[in-house]
């Protein structure tokens, strides 16, 4: 009998102590997005409250194997299989605000990867047209999105180079992988007025935003950054430079 009461003595202390496994596993996911908002991305300056909203409400684990649900809100990029990662955080949120979104917009993303990146540009705008050169990556990403309620995202699997023609033009455009020149096939499908974001470059790149304006393509180099390169044509059509 007092070894039945001492147990659960123990019990009760370990609820008490509050294990998060005890507690709502989705609320302690939600209070680490929360806290990922504000450390990572307010804190390094995105200050557009769509974005941050989005931030918050988006659950970045569910893009993710259950082994890293616990560092799913982490500061870093992180493995999605195929050699590919889910972008970091502050990254996505920092792309996202320079596409200045307000709702209304026809987005085209090239590389879905995890579907992280999709789900955030499609709270923030009408609609939004994926493209992911690896299927398996493409076909579970548009599962997971789908579970999660999305009915304004379409994903195509296919190589984004010559992104996404019979639905042109776009009023933004979105590259999550890196080619090493800016394909000429996506400024033809920016919309006037459109804007682009996309790492440039072959190990290290830069951002790059481009604002199709009446006058011509404006380009402007932010922040340097490290992505995966952008596969297929990318890189054909600029072969490596010989040593
Ligand atoms: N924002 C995504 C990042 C995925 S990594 C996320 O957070 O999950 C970049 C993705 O671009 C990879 O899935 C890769 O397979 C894809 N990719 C690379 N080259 C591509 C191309 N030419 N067309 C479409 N997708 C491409």
């Amino acid at each position: 009998m007092s070894v039945f009461w001492i147990f659960n003595a123990i019990c009760v202390i370990f609820m008490l102590m509050g294990n998060p496994k005890q507690q709502s596993l989705e609320a302690w996911l939600a209070s680490r997005r929360k806290a990922m908002v504000q450390e990572q991305i307010a804190a390094r300056g995105v200050s557009d409250e769509r974005v941050l909203a989005a931030m918050e409400k988006v659950p970045r684990h569910r893009f993710l194997p259950k082994h890293l649900w616990d560092e799913a809100y982490d500061d870093g990029p992180l493995p999605i299989g195929y050699g590919q990662t889910i972008s970091q955080p502050y990254i996505v949120a920092y792309m996202t605000e320079q596409l200045a979104l307000s709702g209304d917009e026809k987005v085209l993303e090239i590389g879905t990867g995890s579907g992280y990146q999709t789900a955030i540009l499609a709270e923030l705008a009408k609609e939004v047209y994926s493209v992911e050169i690896i299927p398996e990556l493409g076909h579970r990403a548009a599962r997971i999105l789908k579970e999660l309620g999305y009915t304004n995202i379409h994903v195509r699997i296919g190589d984004g180079y010559r992104g996404w023609p019979e639905e042109a033009p776009f009023d933004a455009i979105l590259l999550a992988a890196a080619p090493d020149h800016i394909p000429q096939p996506l400024i033809d499908q920016l919309k006037e007025g459109g804007r682009m974001i996309l790492p440039v470059g072959e190990y290290y790149q830069d951002l790059v935003l481009i604002r199709k304006t009446p006058e011509g393509v404006v380009k402007e180099s932010q922040i340097p950054v490290r992505f995966v390169p952008m596969r297929g044509e990318a890189e054909r059509s600029h072969p490596p430079k010989k040593k």
